[in-house]
This record gives C-alpha cells, structure tokens and sequence, in this order.
C-alpha cells in the first residue's frame, strides 16, 4: 500500500525544521509497511486534491497571509479537507486552518475557516521549549520547541490537542487542536521526529 504526502510550500512554510516532519512520517510509514509519494507544492503551484496527508509547518507573518491567500484561490486543500484526508499543520499552519489571525502589522486576517479556531495576540511573545500531555489516552508527553505571538482559541467542537505542562500553547493552559483528521500545533523540533 502506498500514501501519499503533499508538503504545502514547504519554503513559506517551514520554520525550525518543519520539514522534517515530511521526513520522520515516511520514515514511520516505512516501518509500517508503507511505501510513500512525497509531493512537496512551491507556492503558486496546483495543490493535489488526491493526497492522503497534507503537511503545513510555521512561518512569518507575512509568509502565513500569502500562504492563506494561495491555498484558498487554489481550493484543491479545502476539497481534500472536505473528503476526509488528513492535515498535520503546526504553528503559522495551525492558525491559518482557523477562522482568522494576525498579520504582520497585527490586524486580525481572514484563515482558511477549515477549523473552529481563531487566533489573536498573546500578551507576551511565546519563545522556547513546550511540554504538553496529550489528551488522547496512551500517548506519552509531547515536546517541542515553540516560537509565535498568536493566542489560539478553540471552539465549541475542537477538541485540545494536549493540556500544557511547560511553556504556552494556545495561551489558555492546551496545546494544539484536533478534529479527528486534522491536528494542528505549536509544537516544532519537528514535532513528528520529537514524538514519534
Ligand atoms: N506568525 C505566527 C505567530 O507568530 C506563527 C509563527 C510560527 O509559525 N513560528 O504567531
């Protein structure tokens, strides 16, 4: 069996070695059998609606708002969402699957709506290492390095990813999302190759 990884530009969204992330799944895909496609999609390229798991990382201000801005106009990882495959986006990614978030001159910008989150200002810039315990049962700690500004609040629906341990998360004490098919974090390291 084979999957398929679609790496959404991976050069505007990318911070801290979130591309690693691509690289530890088809790893772990590995072991498990799985023989893997990696499409990685530059910005202004067509995104492929077919892809088994899309792969968001973190990014500048200004990086997040174009990238928002091309995968909306694209509308191919919104047909994917729609279908059911699986999102794994962290930090500037996470944000923009919400409802808004701030740009770089700190005026709340329109998201992708993916998700029931949106996104302001933490008081405090959130810098350095986050531990967090997962709210999934059976997992073990999560760990990862966190660099952002926004505060993340959830929805109704959407459940925390994790509740934190050490550092800041969304700003209320919880870590990241998670719908069923999509996770979204803080968490960068990259968060897959931290926490296998
Ligand atoms: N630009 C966003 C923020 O500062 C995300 C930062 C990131 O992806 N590291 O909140």
């Amino acid at each position: 069996m084979s999957i398929t990884i679609v790496s959404i530009y991976p050069a505007l969204l990318g911070t801290y070695g979130d591309a690693g992330n691509v690289l530890a799944l088809r790893h772990r895909a590995g072991l498990h059998g799985l023989t893997t496609e990696v499409v990685n999609v530059a910005a202004g390229e067509p995104i492929p609606e077919s892809g088994d798991l899309y792969v968001l990382g973190g990014g500048e201000d200004s990086a997040q708002t174009a990238a928002a801005r091309g995968i909306r106009a694209d509308g191919s990882l919104r047909a994917a969402f729609d279908r059911g495959a699986a999102l794994l986006a962290v930090c500037a990614g996470y944000q923009l699957l919400g409802e808004y978030f701030p740009d770089a001159t700190g005026k709340s910008t329109e998201g992708l709506g993916f998700i029931d989150i949106r996104t302001d200002r933490l008081p405090r810039r959130a810098v350095g290492e986050l531990a967090a315990d997962p709210l999934l049962p059976g997992l073990p700690r999560l760990t990862g390095y966190e660099n952002h500004g926004g505060a993340t609040h959830r929805g109704a629906g959407v459940a925390p990813l994790a509740e934190v341990v050490a550092g800041v998360g969304n700003g209320d004490g919880t870590e990241g999302a998670t719908t069923g098919h999509v996770i979204g974090t803080y968490l960068h390291g990259p968060g897959i190759g931290r926490n296998p």
